[in-house]
């Protein structure tokens, strides 16, 4: 990869990390981050740092994959010849048609299949990124890194994902950047620049609690793990909020805890996020 692309994707990371941060535990304090970020833009290229601030404002996106030969945030299907040039990374490039800087990268995780028919009716709220057989009332887990798998495999087993080492790899590496657990025992794990596909939300309870960051206090109870498409990383801020917000109430956490089967355990999922997650 080009360097400036390298950093671009980098801070890209850390903007991302900043805005969950702010979202699901309302933490301001983010100076360590903020000066990460700074340190960043100032090693880019002066051209290309304007052109990043910009894109920045529009979209949490500003870099993104070629896979297939396709811009992985808009879909444009690039000319063979730039795909080339990008592969070589010999300079920076953008997509032709939504202007986002642009990579090329091999073996992503990939969404396989498992949207919603046609014929299926147009699902509404959180059933438009999970679904019953994503959901575990009582993990055997009694670790993060444990935690995070058991929730991989089980969205590769439904046939959400393939390549679920791939995944598990990239949801620690995620935790080692900065923990995902915030605080009422929720913890947010995820992973992004899947392949295909739509947002994908996996739950996972262990009412005894398992430590998920080494700076966080509370033991970490509910575990929401999440694979992230790239067109889909702005929205996927929203349904951050929208959880988060749900289960800032001490009754809604209580009712998750509380669900001793799959099937209570998605009611309740959908009850709580009815008004929040649209
Ligand atoms: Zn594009």
């Amino acid at each position: 990869m080009h360097p400036t692309a390298n950093t671009l994707v980098q801070l890209q990371e850390l903007l991302l990390i900043r805005d969950e941060s702010k979202i699901s535990s309302g933490t301001t304090k983010l100076e360590k981050l903020d000066k990460s970020v700074g340190a960043m833009s100032k090693e880019l290229p002066q051209e290309t740092r304007v052109l990043f601030q910009k894109l920045h404002k529009k979209d949490p996106s500003f870099i993104v994959p070629v896979s297939e030969g396709v811009c992985a945030a808009c879909g444009l299907k690039l000319p063979i010849s730039l795909v080339q040039e990008i592969k070589l990374a010999k300079e920076i490039y953008q997509c032709p048609s939504c202007a986002r800087f642009l990579y090329f990268t091999l073996a992503m995780p990939r969404r396989v299949g498992k949207g919603p028919r046609r014929s299926e009716p147009r699902k509404a709220g959180v059933a438009r990124f999970s679904a019953e057989v994503l959901m575990i009332p009582r993990l055997e887990a009694k670790t993060r890194d444990a935690a995070i798998s058991e929730l991989a495999v089980l969205m590769g087993e439904n046939g959400y994902v393939d390549n679920v080492d791939k995944l598990i790899d990239e949801g620690l590496r995620r935790e080692q950047i900065m923990t995902t657990a915030v605080g009422h025992g929720l913890a947010f794990p995820h992973v992004r620049r899947v392949e295909g596909g739509g947002l994908t939300l996996a739950l996972g309870i262990t009412p005894k609690g398992i430590k998920f960051g080494p700076g966080t206090k509370d033991l970490t109870k509910i575990v929401f793990f999440m694979v992230i498409p790239t067109p889909a990383s702005g929205f996927y801020l929203k349904l951050l909020a929208g959880l988060a917000e749900s289960f800032s109430s001490a009754a809604a956490r209580k009712a998750l805890m509380s669900a001793k089967t799959q099937k209570d355990l998605w009611k309740v999922l959908i009850k709580e996020t009815r008004s929040t997650v649209k």
